[in-house]
């Protein structure tokens, strides 16, 4: 490695000086190769394994280092130390990606965006994994893969099918209100440095009492909020494929550093008990209203990564690594991801894929972990690889336990119907974006983009598809759903005599 370094000279994986990297070893000047031609296997065998596993969801991505500072005192609800002072720094990653298209895919198609920070705190790392959607399509884990699906290409066709996503959007009404979103300017974003985050998920904090709030966090974008139109958004697609990563890449190379707001929304756990809709369900937002934004600090993105592949393909986040001050809560959503994210990343990156750099906690990490494939630290040195021992330093730090939780429920495999008053309305909130907080022009862009998007459902069951999607729209808001039905040339009328029989 040393020698490397010093002489810049070419050298094999292992280290060995090497002159000829462009011509084979062969028998006379026409060949054939030599077996023996141990650099060129190399070459061809590295080369051969250069792809690792595309992420199954959030597969294209584009990501930045930064910084994250404190700027308003939230130590009434959180011990976390990122937050222990004002004025505070830590360090950060950010990747942001759209969800189901492949890794060669368009940065313009109309698709949430995710939107991952990973902070590298003194008590380890926290990673807020979330989307610009402060909502998702589905609220239980068990429908998550189903959902994908749909988003992704037809096994038949190998094509991406309009008619397999209008299906279950319109089979899952509890899909409505992302799907409004989805279809509305903001489903288009110009760039990733024009949107807002969200942690999405309700999550919990502690103070240093350990009393627990339960929180929501709002990244709110110091750029502005600018969107593509649906033909902008085509347009770009065929003009420049990676539209998002050239943009963010470039500006922070000429020295605009994009910044966002880090805002959250409280509600105590009283209150949660007490809300008329149910404050873990991932397709719910907490109005601003009754639980309004308070700032916590700004997030500076302010670093390229020098290689792509090293850190922003190979970074890895995970709802479940959050810091002593911050915990879950009931999501189901969460839930699921807190064991699902982790175990993509063994699969995609390999067991020990906390120890690649971009990964890594920058500060102490004990444990007995050991081995694995591509162990890349001390793996324990000579230190003991069991609990409990006699020989090492290694203590238990109980001011860091966790309080209990009293949930005071029966297990069961709860269907929504059983819940209380409220969980069941997909309509209203949906119906307050549209009604209430779109201006005129997004209004019609959004009906458009409908039309344009349901356009596409296809086969045998197009009718029925159209029909039951069409209902939906028309609970939220009958004018919305009017303007999609003659948008489609279908009868109104027979629209409303279906949703007399679907219920
Ligand atoms: P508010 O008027 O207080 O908040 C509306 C929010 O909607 C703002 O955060 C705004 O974000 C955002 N917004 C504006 N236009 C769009 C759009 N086209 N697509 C998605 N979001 C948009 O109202 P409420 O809190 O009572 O919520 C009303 C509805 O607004 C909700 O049902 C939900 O659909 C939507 N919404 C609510 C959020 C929340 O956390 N309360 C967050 C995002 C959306 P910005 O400030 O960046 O313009």
């Amino acid at each position: 490695m040393s020698d490397q370094k010093k002489n810049n000279k070419l050298t094999t994986a292992s280290g060995r000086f090497y002159v000829e990297n462009d011509n084979s070893k062969t028998v006379g000047p026409r060949g054939p190769i030599l077996l023996e031609d141990y650099i060129l296997h190399e070459k061809m065998a590295h080369f051969n394994r250069e792809r690792i596993p595309e992420r199954v969801v959030h597969a294209k991505g584009s990501g930045a280092f930064g910084t994250f500072t404190v700027t308003n005192d939230i130590t009434k609800f959180t011990k976390a130390k990122l937050f222990n002072k004002l004025g505070k720094k830590t360090k950060v990653f950010a990747r942001f990606s759209t969800v189901g298209g492949e890794k060669g895919s368009a940065d313009t198609e109309r698709d949430p965006r995710g939107f991952a920070v990973k902070f590298y705190t003194e008590d380890g790392n926290w990673d807020l994994v979330g989307n610009n959607t402060p909502v998702f399509f589905v609220k239980d884990p068990k429908k998550f893969g189903d959902f994908i699906h749909t988003q992704k290409r037809d096994p038949y066709t190998n094509c991406k099918s309009p008619t397999m996503m209008w299906d279950y959007w319109s089979l899952n009404p509890e899909s409505l209100h992302q799907v409004l979103i989805l279809m509305s300017d903001r489903g288009t974003p110009d760039g990733y440095r024009h949107m807002n985050g969200y942690g999405s998920h309700t999550f919990s904090m502690l103070n240093a009492r350990n009393e627990r709030v339960y929180v929501k966090f709002h990244f709110k974008t110091a750029q502005g909020i600018k969107n593509l139109t649906d033909k902008e958004a085509a347009e770009m697609k065929s003009r420049d494929m990676d539209y998002s990563q050239r943009d963010l890449l470039e500006s922070i190379d000429r020295g605009e550093f994009p910044k966002w707001n880090l805002k959250m929304q409280v509600m105590t756990v009283e209150e949660s008990k007490k809300v008329d809709f149910n404050p873990f369900d991932l397709t719910k937002i907490w109005s601003h209203g009754d639980f309004p934004l308070m700032d916590v600090g700004v997030m500076e993105l302010n670093q390229n990564p020098d290689n792509y592949f090293r850190d922003v393909e190979q970074s890895a986040f995970a709802p479940a690594h959050v810091v002593d001050g911050i915990g879950y809560s009931p999501d189901k959503m969460l839930q699921g991801r807190l064991l699902s994210y982790p175990d993509a990343h063994r699969y995609r990156l390999g067991t020990n894929y906390e120890q690649l750099p971009v990964n890594a906690c920058p500060y102490a990490v004990n444990n007995y972990q050991r081995d694995g494939s591509v162990r890349m630290d001390t793996n324990g040195g000579k230190a003991p690889n069991y609990w409990p021992n006699s020989f090492d330093q290694i203590e238990i730090d109980e001011s860091y336990s966790e309080p209990s939780e009293d949930l005071g429920d029966s297990i069961s495999d709860w269907y929504d119907r059983n819940s209380k008053i409220g969980d069941n309305d997909h309509y209203s909130q949906p119906r307050a974006l549209f009604r209430d907080v779109m201006t005129k022009e997004e209004q019609d862009n959004t009906i458009n983009n409908v039309i344009g998007a349901m356009g596409g459902i296809t086969g045998p069951k197009k009718k029925d598809i159209i029909y039951r999607q069409l209902c939906h729209w028309f609970r939220m808001d009958e004018e919305f759903g009017s303007r999609v039905a003659k948008g489609l040339n279908i009868d109104v009328n027979a629209v409303m005599g279906a949703m007399g029989e679907m219920h």
